[in-house]
């Protein structure tokens, strides 16, 4: 079974996806991660983030990997845990410009559909339920408030030791929603028969009940 679940920055897809993927027994694919990573690589190599040739040129050998973990899932770049450097403020400012280039969401998907062959799978992500996984049996959109969105991320950050105040982290959401939304390939849009869930009011654990009541009912 694969289930897709998309929505905006900061909608705790990934807790909910993670926590879902758990009690279904089902591997956990973060497709943000991978943009971030590639991220980093591009930053750290000192390319124009719109230099689609360059940034290619590097990514088609760059190995992305996950392995989970009791608190969560790390990430490796060419072996290199990458966990945290995915989540700096640097990356996340800048991975909107890196995941609208086509060459590199044509590589990245291509990755995904295979991870997703492989397994019982939750993806997160933006683009998961409209084309990464078009026939994913359950498609969830998780959407909440820019306000809500910007507390959550502040929380995380702060367990991270990051201090970005509440306000920017608002400033950013929006403005990586917007980039998100608008790019030509691909943009974080809701699938037509994806379910949307508005988190704004909801614990984790109604949502997460939420999506195994969806799940239940596919079953069925
Ligand atoms: O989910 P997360 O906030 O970690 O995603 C980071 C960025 O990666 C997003 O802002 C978006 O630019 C990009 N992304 C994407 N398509 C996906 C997942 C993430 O373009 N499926």
């Amino acid at each position: 079974m694969q289930i897709a679940i998309d929505g905006p920055a900061g909608s705790g897809k990934s807790t909910i996806a993670k926590l879902v993927a758990n009690k279904l027994g089902f591997i956990y694919c973060d497709t943000g991660a991978m943009y971030r990573t590639a991220t980093v690589m591009a930053l750290r190599l000192g390319l124009a983030l719109g230099d689609e040739a360059a940034i290619m040129a590097h990514l088609k050998d760059l190995a992305i990997t996950f392995k989970p973990t009791p608190d969560g899932q790390q990430v490796f770049m060419d072996g290199e845990d990458v966990t945290l450097a995915i989540r700096e403020p640097e990356t996340t400012n800048n991975v909107s410009q890196v995941s609208a280039l086509p060459a590199v969401r044509e590589e990245m998907v291509r990755r995904q559909r295979e991870i997703a062959a492989t397994s019982d799978i939750v993806m997160d992500g933006r683009d998961i339920g409209t084309t990464v996984l078009p026939d994913a049996e359950v498609k969830i959109f998780m959407i909440a408030s820019v306000a809500a969105r910007a507390q959550r991320r502040h929380k995380e950050n702060v367990a991270k030791g990051i201090m970005t105040p509440v306000t920017t982290l608002e400033e950013e959401i929006a403005t990586r929603d917007h980039k998100d939304s608008t790019r030509s390939v691909s943009p974080l849009k809701k699938a037509a028969d994806a379910i949307e869930i508005d988190s704004t009011q909801m614990t984790i654990d109604e949502e997460v009940a939420e999506i195994l009541k969806l799940v239940a009912a596919k079953v069925q």
